[in-house]
């Protein structure tokens, strides 16, 4: 036994060896297709040649200084880059090392924008949704809606938390033929409730990852949102820590929905697994209010911005780039989502198989037509899960939400380099485990 304290402390773990493009191989020589590129992370596939090369040629010269003193090539043309790639006027990028840092980041430089702009200000509360994920980090906990926050209750900052976005159970009961986008409007309402002059941001993922199993808004979701942004004075933080850099098919994923946020936090992809990243990519108003006023954006991380990780970064962006990935992502993502609805749907236990480009997710349910959801102590999503593995594909497993009443659902998120080939052997793989699952439900 080592003394590697995990997560899930009675959890067996596969003991990794070594990652080529979309496989990962144990030390017992077991192959595995990375269905979950980790957890929507590994986008361009593992072993990537100009990353690592671009890595130890970074790593020969100097791996670490520090952000107080120090700038480097690698940051300055890392967030050129980035700049160029965002929606119009997100130009500056702030870097920590990873998702929850960003999301705590944008929360507090929501905060001291309104502070460094107003002289005073009163707005500080993040409105944010049910069924989200922002982090595990106080800050970023807060602002999350899922069964995370659970234990952790009583440290939890104060923050309102809206309707999620979720079409196969509408919380407001409608259906496609009915729906007004009510969740949209939502947002109105808790800003009333809590008073504008209180809300700072709102924070939403453009699709919805870790804790609702790839979620897509409606089409008009996000233009309803920015418009009850800007009439009440509050900031739209756009999480894309997973959905970004090409995840969903889109550099960006909001810019699908035609929608220019005030920050996007970024990590993940962004580094796509090779060395710990996160940023915040803030509107140029933003960064002016800093500059004109205190002059400092007060939060700093240790490795935040270190020259190794901004390398790594700039190689794998400049990758995504040169290599069309978003697109690939977009061509294998509708492939792959057919090819779900055709043959994993059918299943009696599948209620909804949904996702944008390599976002997708599957929800299972014990009654497909009531979409009774399986009770949560069954743990069916992490049996599914391990069905799965016995037929070498990895996927990334979700059950219950905050309440823990409902959400049975896993994530297919595998390398965006993933080819059509790929995609079927992957395809074959879950019909097999999905068969092999439905045999012993019940068991
Ligand atoms: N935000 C989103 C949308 C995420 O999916 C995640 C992680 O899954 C985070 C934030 C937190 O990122 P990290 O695990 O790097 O802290």
């Amino acid at each position: 036994m080592s003394n590697v304290f995990y997560r899930a402390v009675n959890k067996e773990y596969l003991e990794v060896d070594y990652g080529e493009g979309i496989y990962l191989y144990d030390t017992a020589g077991n192959k595995y297709i990375d269905a979950c590129a980790g957890a929507a992370v590994a986008n361009l596939g593992h072993a990537h040649p100009g990353v690592l090369a671009a890595m130890a040629e970074q790593a020969r010269k100097v791996a670490f200084s520090h952000l107080s003193r120090w700038t480097s090539k690698p940051i300055q043309e890392l967030a050129d880059l980035v700049a160029a790639l965002a929606p119009a006027s997100l130009n500056k990028l702030y870097l920590v090392s990873g998702g929850s840092e960003a999301t705590e980041a944008a929360l507090k430089m929501a905060r001291g924008y309104f502070v460094e702009r107003d002289g005073q200000s009163a707005k500080y509360r993040i409105i944010s949704r049910w069924k989200s994920f922002h982090g595990n980090t106080i800050g970023s906990l807060s602002m999350t809606g899922d069964k995370r926050r659970k234990q952790y209750t009583p440290l939890l900052l104060n923050f309102p938390h809206i309707a999620p976005a979720y079409c196969y159970r509408c919380p407001f009961g409608k259906c496609q033929e009915t729906c007004q986008v009510d969740c949209a409007l939502d947002l109105e309402r808790a800003v009333k409730m809590e008073g504008a002059e209180s809300v700072a941001a709102f924070i939403a993922e453009p699709v919805g990852g870790a804790a609702c199993g790839a979620i897509v808004p409606h089409k008009d979701y996000f233009k309803i949102i920015r418009q009850i942004c800007d009439h009440y004075d509050i900031l739209l933080i756009d999480d894309e820590v997973m959905a970004g850099f090409g995840r969903t098919g889109s550099m960006f994923s909001i810019a699908d929905w035609g929608v220019v946020p005030d920050m996007i936090c970024a990590a993940k992809g962004m580094s796509a697994g090779y060395s710990p990243l996160g940023a915040v990519i803030a509107r140029q108003e933003i960064y002016d209010a800093f500059k004109q006023g205190s002059g400092v954006f007060v939060h700093g991380h240790t490795y935040g911005g270190n020259p190794l990780s901004a390398a790594v970064a700039l190689a794998v962006v400049k990758a995504l780039v040169a290599d069309n990935i978003a697109e690939n992502s977009r061509t294998i993502g509708d492939y792959l989502l057919a090819q779900m609805q055709a043959k994993l749907l059918p299943f009696a236990f599948v209620g909804d198989v949904r996702g944008k480009g390599l976002l997708l997710g599957v929800e299972i349910v014990r009654d497909k037509k009531t979409k009774e959801p399986f009770p949560v102590a069954m743990g069916m999503a992490e049996k599914l899960a391990v069905a799965l593995l016995r037929q070498g594909v990895i996927v990334y497993p979700g059950t219950g939400n905050a309440d823990g009443e409902n959400g049975d659902q896993f994530l297919l998120a595998p390398p965006l380099i993933i080819t059509k080939e790929q995609a079927d052997e992957l395809i074959a793989a879950m019909v097999a485990g999905f068969r092999e699952f439905e045999k012993n439900i019940g068991q």
